[in-house]
């Protein structure tokens, strides 16, 4: 059998030094596996002299000694240039057991039943599910069931290949002037995503050219658009477009969704479905500080960065020092004047050496050229923060906590970790280590990752970071509390999102026409994320309790959406349903069960003052408590049980 087209595999025409010389830069573990599909034979994995050591997060060759990794890379040169010489052909797949024993061999873990068929499913070693880039033809009973989606970032993006997979008419419409969401509006310097690229794709376009294990924003950009392109999505696109409100006719079981455009032109679109895909953060939270408007010199939001400013040789202020003002300080450091970070919570951060490491050409060679290598790095990514043991994040109710600085012997462990590698880097300067450090547990809140950069830039002499609260802002600079002034020619305020207020700022009327701001006052929920009682046909992907704290990647929790709300959609098309409702009952019972979960994790902890995770009354809705394998169990398909369902609505019952 040959290796089968799925993922693009591209036969091996390389010569025998270039292979071998590439082979010198591959993922060995990941290689191994890959060995047991190109042989049909297991011993690659059953071999203790070759054999990883362990996994971490980031650690791509499982702590292998270096004989052990020239030992595996000499046994699988020959066979994969025989594999080249025989056309590419591969002997049977392996069975399920084996697959097994390969994920717990790469994994360096028991991979538990019940984790499972996530693995299997995120493998997909089959392809199963794969979209067609073709379109079928929309047949007359999907023909009047138009949906409207409201975003294309990633996540509405796949909602418009899912939906035009299924052939039902859509329009996504977008309030940018392409596709990405996050990742066309955040141009900031420095801007990067900090889940693995490998795996931070879509399962079914897992891309081979990444050129950084975790790439930057131009990249990231330009894969959405290429997905887009290739899936034709661009035609059903409505872009520099925005929604105002949509309302919900009870009668006729149809939205209407108002958009206006960029030169201000109104216009109703009408929806047997809307599917939200607006993303939390990208609505940006200004801070209110005294005399905001009496700077004279440029200032903005890290994500409306203004590009026609040239900030070398300039002093800029930076304030606001979360995920994002991390990743800018470090990039602008060397260019500009002077730096000064308004950082008000110290961060805590992951050692990550491979942060902003490029991907080398053997790497890239391996993805695109033997089959199944990429599944099984993806794999080695995704398993050590798969979220499927939350006992890190949770709460331990014996742990004495009064100090605030932990909630757990482990979280404590963790605790320990994270200061000694800050420790390392900082040297001999117990001043900066004590600003540095966060009063509060470790994972409390979204922790960052650091291959050194964040640090080494506080130590130059032209940075300075300032944790003294901010007094206010005057005509050329800014004032903290006990009265030192700050000069700046360019502010930038990196304060972060509304993440709360979800489906802001538009107004969504449900039945009855009760706004969805209105019954979700400041706690926002929805069941499994989704479907919210008194709002029929209405979806949302990325909703309130689906952001993820402890690993996974978004991407893979809009897959397991998107799964589900297609099966509702099938379901109110088949039956011609007027109304697809979650009841009030099963609505409630999730969010008591999230809230009940939620409230045992580290970062619902006291000591956690500001956190964007939490509201104005410092409870979480934002947050998924759930292990993902179980999430994606739970999407899988939807129990219609916990839905009213109402006919008749062509027959306008
Ligand atoms: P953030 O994490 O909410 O950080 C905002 C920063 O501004 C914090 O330092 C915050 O201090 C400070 N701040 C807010 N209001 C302030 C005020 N009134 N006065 C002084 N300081 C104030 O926002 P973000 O950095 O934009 O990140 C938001 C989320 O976006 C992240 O958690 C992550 O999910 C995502 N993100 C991801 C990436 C990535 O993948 N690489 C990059 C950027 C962002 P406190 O900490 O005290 O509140």
């Amino acid at each position: 059998m040959s290796a089968p087209d799925l993922y693009g595999f591209v036969p091996i025409t390389d010569d025998d030094e270039t292979i071998a010389a590439l082979l010198d830069q591959v993922s060995v573990p990941t290689l191994l596996c890959t060995m047991v599909h190109l042989t049909g034979d297991p011993s690659w994995i059953r071999d203790d002299t070759i054999k990883p050591a362990g996994l971490f997060l980031n650690e791509y060759q499982g702590f292998m000694s270096e004989e052990a990794k020239a030992e595996a890379r000499a046994r699988a040169l020959p066979e994969i240039l025989a594999f080249r010489d025989r056309g590419g052909v591969l002997p049977p797949p392996p069975g399920p057991e084996l697959i097994h024993e390969m994920m717990c061999f790469i994994g360096c873990a028991d991979i538990p039943d019940d984790v499972l068929p996530m693995m299997l499913s995120e493998l997909n070693l089959d392809g199963t599910g794969i979209p067609s880039p073709d379109a079928p033809p929309i047949t007359d009973d999907r023909r009047d069931f138009p949906v409207v989606v409201i975003g294309c970032g990633q996540s509405g993006l796949l909602a418009g290949i899912k939906l035009r997979e299924a052939g039902i008419p859509f329009t996504i419409v977008e309030k940018n002037a392409g596709p990405g969401g996050t990742w066309w509006e955040n141009s900031y310097p420095g801007a990067r995503v900090d889940v693995g690229s490998h795996f931070y794709c879509y399962s079914f376009e897992p891309a081979d050219h990444w050129t950084e294990y975790f790439s930057q924003q131009p990249e990231l950009r330009q894969y959405f658009e290429a997905v887009m392109g290739k899936y034709g999505i661009d035609a059903h696109c409505r872009f520099n477009t925005e929604v105002t409100e949509a309302a919900f006719d009870e009668a006729t079981g149809r939205w209407t969704v108002w958009v206006r455009d960029e030169n201000g032109t109104v216009e109703a679109l009408p929806a047997r479905a809307v599917i939200s895909a607006v993303g939390a953060l990208n609505r940006p939270q200004l801070p209110t500080i005294d005399g905001m408007d009496d700077f004279a010199g440029p200032s903005f939001h890290s994500i409306r960065w203004d590009h026609n400013v040239d900030y070398r040789g300039r002093k800029v202020a930076l304030i606001g020092a979360g995920a994002t003002g991390f990743q800018i300080a470090p990039t602008i450091a060397d260019d500009v004047a002077q730096l000064t970070v308004f950082q008000r919570t110290a961060q805590w951060m992951f050692p990550n050496p491979n942060y902003h490491e490029p991907v080398p050409d053997g790497m890239k060679w391996a993805l695109r050229h033997l089959p199944y290598f990429g599944r099984w790095f993806r794999f080695l990514i995704l398993w050590p923060g798969a979220g499927t043991d939350l006992a890190g994040p949770r709460v331990d109710p014996n742990w004495d906590d009064a100090d605030g600085l932990s909630v757990s012997e482990r979280n404590l462990a963790t605790r320990n970790f994270f200061l000694s590698f800050m420790a390392d880097q900082i040297g001999d300067d117990p001043e900066l280590l004590a600003k540095v450090t966060p009063d509060y547990p470790a994972t409390g809140k979204r922790t960052l990752q650091d291959n050194g950069s964040w640090l080494g830039c506080l130590t130059k002499e032209n940075v300075e970071l300032v944790r003294t609260e901010i007094d206010c802002i005057e005509e050329r600079g800014v004032r903290t509390v006990d009265g030192r002034f700050f000069e700046a020619d360019i502010i930038c305020y990196a304060t972060g999102f509304r993440h709360n207020d979800y489906l802001w700022p538009m107004e969504i009327r449900g039945r009855g026409g009760v706004r969805l701001n209105e019954f979700w006052g400041d706690e926002p929920g929805a069941y499994l994320g989704m479907t919210v009682p008194g709002f029929p046909n209405l979806f949302c992907m990325y909703g309130p309790g689906t952001n993820l704290a402890s690993g996974g990647s978004l991407i893979f929790h809009s897959e397991c959406q998107i799964t589900y709300i297609m099966e509702c959609v099938e379901r109110i098309i088949r039956d011609d349903l007027r109304m697809l409702e979650v009841t009030e009952e099963a609505y409630a019972d999730y969010d008591q069960r999230l809230r009940a979960e939620i409230g045992q994790m580290v970062w619902s902890h006291w000591s956690i003052r500001n956190s964007h995770y939490k509201n104005r009354n410092g409870t979480i809705h934002t947050l998924s408590p759930w292990p993902l394998h179980v999430y994606q169990a739970w999407t899988r398909q939807p129990d219609f049980e916990h839905f009213h369902l109402v006919g008749g609505a062509t027959r306008g019952e």
